[in-house]
């Protein structure tokens, strides 16, 4: 078998597309323009990529954004009265903190430090503890973009055994919860979630229906590692020595692509794949936050 490839570049693009017009609509009707406010902390090259993509984003779907870029000489009391600022500012819809921040700052004290109303990255407590309990909250892009494309592709998931690799607060846990929910459209998949200290990984891997890849390992998941049939969706992003290539690297995920679509019914490719789709969820977030369809008050 050689797997079938889910096209996250397509889905994001159909996603962005759907959200430009439902933005346009929203202006129509005489509402001023989505705005989200960017903090970028340091210098870190990879997190510049980052924030260049979710910009563009922006300016191509209509949601008004700005950068702000603080020195990562900043304290954190500093920091966190900057974030109160936009909390109290009623023009500012949405807030992105871009992770992650240099190591004298508390990622989990600056992201509580946001309006949960205004988290569009879904990483504030209250939001996490809400999609947790089945209410309506802010879902961390990238896990909401799996589901998009589970659901795009009509992949299903209900009564399948669902192996995550990767136990982060910003994908692997959420994405667990999400796929094991009971309720409602999603979900309801039997879920396992594997960590570095997971015991013989390969003996969870093999079992999965459902394999979702976010440890940030290059070829951690090898063809061997796989059933027949099995649905991947790789989330890693690796950089790795590639002198063929003007930049000196190749992106890579956490699986050896060429030996796992062997085996895979679907896969996703690095890149192309789960990227595009946490941006494009950002894009959707920050509509829903514009039009306070969460939070109403
Ligand atoms: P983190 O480093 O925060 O988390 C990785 C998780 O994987 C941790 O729970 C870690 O355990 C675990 N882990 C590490 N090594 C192994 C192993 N050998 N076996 C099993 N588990 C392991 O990363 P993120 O979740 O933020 O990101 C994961 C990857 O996904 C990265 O490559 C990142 O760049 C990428 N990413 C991609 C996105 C996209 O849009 N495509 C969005 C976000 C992330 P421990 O904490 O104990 O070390």
């Amino acid at each position: 078998m050689s797997a079938k490839i889910i096209d996250g570049k397509k889905v994001a693009q159909l996603t962005r597309d759907e959200v430009k017009k439902d933005v346009n609509d929203w202006v129509e009707s005489g509402n001023r323009a989505p705005f989200l406010q960017v903090v970028l902390v340091g210098n870190n090259p990879a997190s510049d990529v980052y924030v260049g993509a979710k910009t563009r984003a922006c300016k191509e779907v209509g949601i008004e954004t700005d950068t702000m870029r603080l020195p990562d000489t900043i304290s954190a009391k500093e920091l966190e009265a900057t974030i109160q600022e936009l909390n109290n500012d009623d023009s500012v819809d949405g807030i992105l903190v871009q992770l992650p921040l240099p190591n004298h700052l508390s990622s989990h004290n600056v992201i509580e430090s946001i309006d949960y109303r205004k988290d569009v990255d879904g990483f504030h407590p209250m939001n996490v503890g809400r999609l947790t309990v089945g209410q309506p909250s802010f879902r961390s892009c990238t896990p909401a973009g799996i589901i998009e494309l589970f659901k795009h592709y009509s992949i299903p998931t209900k009564g399948k055994h669902a192996v995550v690799v990767g136990a982060s607060n910003i994908v692997g846990r959420p994405i667990s919860i999400l796929l094991n929910k009971e309720k409602g459209e999603e979900g309801k998949a039997t879920t396992t979630v594997c960590h570095k200290f997971t015991k013989d990984l390969t003996q969870h891997t093999i079992s999965a229906d459902i394999l979702i890849v976010a440890a940030g390992q290059p070829n951690l998941i090898k063809g061997e590692m796989v059933k027949e049939g099995v649905v991947v969706v790789d989330v890693g992003i690796n950089r790795v020595a590639d002198e063929t290539k003007e930049k000196g690297y190749s992106l890579v995920g956490d699986c050896d692509f060429e030996s796992v679509k062997e085996k895979a019914s679907w896969i996703t490719p690095v890149p192309g794949g789960v990227g595009p789709m946490t941006v494009a969820m950002l894009m959707k977030n920050t509509l829903l936050a514009a039009k306070k369809s969460i939070y109403p008050q």
